[in-house]
């Protein structure tokens, strides 16, 4: 139990002094923790089991300026909270979406008519997510009333917020009803980050020419998919035809890596089934002595 409070210590380095910082503004898949129709979650009853749905902000503290990667239904909170360590108020300078489930991206309404009425929030996104958002309502709205600005990215095409700062999107394998998906690569004046909530699997991602183990190799710490743990964990579903790369089978992928290259990998977009939701589960124990970590609510990093 001391070794495991140690490594989530380690998790949450200070951000003082620092030209731009990370946080991360919730964990959870796109439905929540709790989910909705799940009557016995004790975080119905516990506050503090509630998880915040995946989001990331980012601050240039040199530049005065932040960015929210996802706008999720806790938009607001995430908004509020981000302001709130940034010392602004207003919409972010740049909002980055990975793509159109309704985790990622539905908490742009709260920047709408009917709410705050921003006055063209940049929204980057990839090309098919652009045309989403422009050509269907209610979306489309917030593009007419210029509430939002698109401004379509081209995968592996870094975009330069500022001579500190820079995102490149990844275009990844997962079910694209109405877009492509994103993943993101944040580069600091120090460290690069990566961004990867949703995705189907490594294999499919390699067959189209990326490796995440030279994505782990190439950058400080990786933000990944964990929305369930193993195959145990809908009780009465074959989950052999869900996609998402299992908890358990990124660490087997990673097992025989160095302690150092292990600790860059931070489980995120965990479903509310996933027990890493829980601070003391045997499963997040697993993952700290397998030399892992989780990405947990307010933890930042200077970059
Ligand atoms: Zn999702
Ligand atoms: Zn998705």
């Amino acid at each position: 139990m001391i070794e495991l409070m140690a490594a989530a210590a380690l998790q949450t380095m200070p951000a003082e002094d620092c030209a731009v910082e990370l946080v991360v503004l919730g964990v959870s898949q796109d439905g929540g923790t709790p989910q909705v129709n799940v009557q016995n979650d004790p975080a119905w009853a516990d506050r503090s089991l509630r998880r915040r749905v995946v989001s990331l902000g980012v601050i240039d503290h040199v530049a005065g300026t932040r960015y929210l990667f996802e706008a999720t239904p806790d938009f607001r909170e995430q908004q509020h909270d981000l302001n709130a360590l940034a010392g602004m108020s207003g919409a972010p300078d740049g909002i980055f979406l990975t793509h159109a489930h309704i985790g990622h991206y539905t908490g742009l309404m709260f920047l709408g008519f009917e709410s705050m009425s921003a006055d063209r929030a940049p929204v980057y996104t990839l090309p098919l997510m652009a045309d989403f958002l422009s050509s269907n309502g209610p979306w489309d709205q917030l593009v007419n009333y210029r509430n939002i600005e698109l401004r379509p990215m081209t995968a592996d095409d870094p975009v330069s917020l500022s001579e500190r700062l820079s995102v490149t999107a990844y275009d990844v394998p997962h079910r694209r009803e109405y877009a492509e998906t994103a993943g993101f690569r944040i580069a600091g004046p120090e460290l690069s980050v990566i961004f990867i909530p949703d995705i189907d699997s490594w294999e499919e991602w390699a067959a189209q020419g990326t490796r995440i183990e030279e994505i782990v190799m190439a950058n400080d710490i990786v933000y990944v998919d964990a929305s369930f743990f193993d195959n145990d964990e809908l009780p009465g579903r074959d989950m052999s035809a869900i996609p998402h790369p299992r908890t358990t089978e990124t660490m087997d992928l990673f097992q025989d890596y160095p302690g150092e290259i292990r600790q860059r990998i931070r489980f995120i977009h965990y479903n509310h089934t996933n027990p890493i939701r829980y601070e003391d589960s045997g499963e997040t124990r697993e993952v700290f002595e397998r030399g892992f970590r989780i990405a947990r609510e307010g933890e930042r990093i200077c970059l």
